[in-house]
């Protein structure tokens, strides 16, 4: 682990688009909060793509010696259809169509979410709190808005009043809209609304008899509305002010700027320092999203069940894929990109694996390691910059290969040097994991295509009492040999 004060991170910060020092409140500890997922339907590999972008800062934050606190919400309840103030919660419209409770629906996607960035090799947040778990927190920041006097009641239901917020601060800071524009493009909707302009959101909604997902609120037995989960959320486990604010581009609108809102008229403090922002994966050029069916989810990639791929990648794959471009930028996947990224990995891995064999010879090294060393972090202090860290990761690689070529030397401490560097950036910091070493089936075909030649050498001998023992044991473990025509085959019983 690196000294903190050696390295110097600058992050891009939406908020005003400059790439700043980044220098925490607290001095070694760093708070960050991350939106998490609406769990009413599987994650797609866009959604996976900003969750991995968030693990890698997570990552290398920690790597420099930070105490982070991560905080990354789960949506279960107040999200609804279109992102809107009216219509119906999109895990209870899943409820309804399964019929299931809602709470199932929650259970069995969160567990689906775990699973999935788990294969990804994600690291699980410190803290990961839940919408209906926080309904007294989140009905505590309305009454202190209501205070404060930035929202208003209207039979049951609590609207943010952005026109007077937007007095004596700005609405649309982060996402560089101006209020008088977007009241100038919004059609008339009177009589359509009990809001008292359009561009409020809700804090409270009064719930309609059809809306099975209800609290009890000193307004109404209701619901909360989406944005104010992760303000009651953020501030009550890193506090008014903390360092990093994560989610999705598409979530600066309005979700972030209302966050900013609710923040900032409950202890006039910009919630986050550094707001920061993932771009999307796109496919065949347009957004990946649960909406349009323009997706792929994960298990399609690692399976191969898909119909944009030619074949399966694994995880560690995909991810290396998803790390090749930086977080700020669009990246579209396809078949092409995934058999390059799957050649690089492999090559980087092998790499990696060499670096343990080779020899150290001469006292003198024909590469700069510490040099090359100091450009690893310079790429990550560069707004995590993963893209260039991977090109600096395969100079040394081409190096590695000639070393092992014998057409370079390296020293001993300079070999200590290169591979303690290689498993830090490579395992600690982009999460990347050599599959084959791990593959337990890789084992388990081993051993049993030896068990199985020993099998049919005993019944080529006629030796049966040896070729059953070994089918009877296998069996009494699991294991089912299956003889066929030409080869004997072995299944697991489940
Ligand atoms: P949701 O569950 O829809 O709230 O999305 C969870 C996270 O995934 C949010 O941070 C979104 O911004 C992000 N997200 C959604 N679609 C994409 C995409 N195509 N690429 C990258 N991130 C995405
Ligand atoms: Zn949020």
């Amino acid at each position: 682990m690196e000294s903190l004060a050696t390295q110097n991170v600058r992050i891009f910060n939406s908020l005003n688009g400059i790439k700043e020092d980044f220098t925490p409140i607290n001095k070694k500890s760093v708070g960050m909060y991350v939106c998490g997922p609406t769990v009413y339907s599987k994650v797609h590999l866009g959604n996976c793509r900003t969750f991995i972008s968030f693990d890698i800062v997570y990552r290398y934050l920690k790597f420099l010696g930070y105490k982070v606190r991560y905080v990354r919400n789960i949506t279960d309840a107040g999200h609804l259809e279109n992102d809107a103030d009216e219509g119906e919660d999109r895990i209870a419209k899943k409820a309804r169509i399964e019929e299931i409770e809602p709470m199932e629906v929650v259970q069995k996607y969160t567990v689906d979410f775990h699973q999935t960035l788990t294969k990804f090799n994600t690291l699980p947040p410190s803290i990961e709190p839940t919408a209906t778990g926080h309904i007294v927190e989140q009905i505590e920041v309305i009454k202190q808005i209501l205070e404060a006097g930035f929202a208003y009641e209207i039979d049951g239901s609590v609207y943010f009043d952005v026109i007077k917020f937007n007095k004596t601060s700005t609405y649309g800071k982060l996402s560089g809209r101006k209020l008088e524009d977007m009241i100038h493009n919004t059609r008339e909707t009177s009589g359509q609304s009990e809001k008292q302009n359009p561009q409020d959101f809700a804090l409270w909604k009064r719930a309609q008899p059809e809306h099975i997902m209800r609290w009890p609120s000193p307004w109404s037995d209701g619901f909360p509305g989406w944005h104010l989960e992760c303000t009651a959320m953020s501030t009550k486990y890193l506090g008014n002010q903390f360092d990093i604010h994560g989610g999705g581009m598409d979530l600066k609108f309005p979700h972030h700027e209302c966050e900013i809102a609710q923040g900032e008229a409950i202890s006039s403090q910009t919630p986050a320092k550094f707001w920061v922002h993932a771009n999307m994966l796109t496919l065949n050029g347009k957004k990946m999203a649960k909406s349009t069916g323009n997706n792929i989810l994960p298990d399609e990639i690692f399976d191969g069940s898909n119909s944009i791929m030619k074949r399966a990648f694994s995880p560690a794959v995909t991810r290396f894929f998803m790390l090749q471009a930086h977080y700020r930028s669009v990246l579209d996947i396809s078949n092409d990109a995934m058999v390059a990224s799957e050649k690089g990995f492999s090559k980087l891995m092998q790499a990696v694996v060499l670096s343990n064999t080779v020899e150290t010879s001469a006292v003198t090294t024909d590469f700069d390691v510490l040099n090359w060393k100091q450009k690893c972090y310079d790429a990550m202090n560069d707004d995590f910059n993963t893209p260039i860290l991977i090109a600096n990761l395969f100079d040394a690689v081409k190096f590695i290969q000639n070393l092992q070529g014998g057409r370079a030397t390296i020293s001993e401490n300079d070999l200590k040097t290169l591979n303690s560097t290689l498993h830090d950036f490579v395992t600690n910091v982009l999460g990347l994991v050599n599959e084959e070493e791990n593959d337990n089936d890789n084992y388990l075909n081993g051993a049993m295509s030896l068990l199985i030649e020993l099998r049919n050498d005993a019944r080529n001998r006629k030796d049966f009492e040896t070729s059953d023992k070994i089918r009877d044991a296998l069996h009494n473990v699991g294991i089912e040999l299956k003889d066929g025509s030409q080869d004997t085959t072995y299944t697991l019983r489940k």
